[in-house]
């Protein structure tokens, strides 16, 4: 089967190495996607899904009976009050500018203690980008940051004696590393920090960009005390199958306020037209346990075969795990851009392609990105991506099946071999 794959002999037997010594982890991950798919079904049975919720809405979308039912099964999946989950949302960064500007008022402050959010929400915010594009700050809401402590953990102190500040109203903490290098928070420690937060001020609104995290443990951060989280239906929770949109979840009042911003104030969430989306977006939420365990097999076999190769990774294989993204330190433009061609060489679609580095929107360097996805920039399939910039860090994430996304993989470590790029071996 290697040789098929054109992956060298001793590339193949360090493969097999590796994924006996993972046999514990896998099976903690298999366990974990046995809790969530449990969780996902009891919240079918409650909620009655039936046939009937897969018919679309056109126009208004009145009445859409889907889209409520859609709302209460993932609220009760989430542990959360309600939902807004949606095919309308363009993507977690527009979800999260909606939930954003719908608990955001003039004169507030918003504070972030997991330090500079993710690249694309600089904008929203108004640290960067055009004038005139009608961010947070042009609407005369503050910002303030409190970087990470050097253990990767929030600085609670710091974060706690900004609370203080009684401009400030809302907390901000993003789960997931995005594109920095930094570790993912666990639900463990974002709960402590909501309790901590809570005491100090019990108004403040806590808000999770909850992008990557789902069903990467057996519960989410508002089940445990934030008032809000946001993420990604061409992520983890769509399992795969959503072809598009964003949820927001968390307590009612908040949910109700991001709706009013999504469609009008007074109109809320009343309309949205669902077209044919329903059926994928329950169809990927009952998906989205195995498929997200299947990422998460997937990452662990990379951490540990470059690992092995002599590459600095994070996660390490033994690591505990709150999202489905590795990073993979190349130190070279080169061996960067090997190691997506590999990956893009695995993909189901697009296989033929070579990624090349560009200025996307939103983003601050040049971006280089593997996918060859079923749907377009779906990182819970399996993708790759960097930002051009030292240290030459891979961000990879995804992989629908565990086989699909191992042979990915191996066949990045291949085109690493042929470029005469890998570190060892
Ligand atoms: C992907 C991601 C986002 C933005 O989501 P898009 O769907 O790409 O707009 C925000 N935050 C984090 C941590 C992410 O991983």
């Amino acid at each position: 089967m290697y040789e098929r794959l054109g992956i060298d002999k001793d590339l193949a037997v360090l493969s097999q190495r590796v994924e006996r010594e993972l046999s514990e982890r896998f099976c903690a991950v298999d366990a974990l996607a046995e809790e969530n798919q449990v969780k996902v079904l009891q919240a079918f049975w409650e909620n009655r899904v039936s046939e009937t919720h897969f018919a679309g809405s056109t126009g208004y979308g009145y009445n859409d009976r889907g889209r409520d039912v859609l709302d209460a099964v993932f609220a009760s999946v989430f542990g959360a009050e309600d939902a807004l989950v949606r095919h309308l949302f363009t993507g977690g960064t527009h979800a999260l500018a909606v939930t954003l500007f719908g608990v955001m008022r003039p004169g507030q402050t918003l504070l972030s203690v997991t330090g500079s959010p993710y690249d694309t929400l600089l904008e929203v915010i108004g640290l960067r980008g055009e004038p005139g594009a009608g961010s947070l700050m042009e609407f005369g809401v503050n910002y303030r940051e409190v970087a990470l402590a050097p253990d990767g953990r929030i600085d609670t102190e710091a974060a706690l004696g900004q609370l203080d500040d009684p401009a400030v109203s809302a907390v901000f903490i993003q789960r997931s590393r995005g594109y920095r290098i930094r570790r993912a928070l666990s639900v463990a420690e974002i709960e402590a920090f909501c309790r901590a937060a809570k005491e100090r001020r019990p108004g403040i609104v806590i808000i999770v960009d909850n992008c990557y995290g789902e069903f990467t443990e057996d519960r989410e951060p508002c089940a445990t005390g934030a008032d809000l989280m946001v993420g990604s239906l061409i992520k983890n929770p769509g399992g795969g199958l959503a072809d598009t949109g964003a949820y927001i979840a968390g307590r009612k009042e908040w949910v109700e306020r991001c709706a009013f911003r999504l469609t009008s104030p007074g109109i809320g969430r009343e309309v949205g037209a669902t077209l044919n989306q329903n059926r994928n977006m329950f169809r990927g939420l009952f998906f989205a346990p195995t498929v997200t365990a299947s990422a998460l097999k997937t990452v662990l076999f990379a951490s540990a075969l470059f690992q092995s190769l002599g590459y600095e990774v994070s996660p390490r294989p033994d690591e505990p795990r709150s999202d489905i993204v590795q990073t993979i330190r190349f130190k070279s433009r080169e061996a960067l851009l090997a190691f997506c061609k590999g990956i893009q060489a695995g993909a189901p679609v697009d296989s033929f392609v070579t990624p090349e580095p560009w200025a996307m929107p939103g983003y601050d360097d040049e971006v280089v990105m593997a996918s060859g996805s079923f749907v377009q920039g779906s990182s819970i399939e399996l993708s790759a991506d960097a930002p051009l910039r030292e240290p030459y860090c891979v961000f990879m994430q995804g992989g629908l099946t565990y086989p699909a996304g191992k042979a990915g993989v191996l066949l990045a470590a291949q085109e690493l071999k042929r470029a005469g790029l890998l570190q060892k071996g």
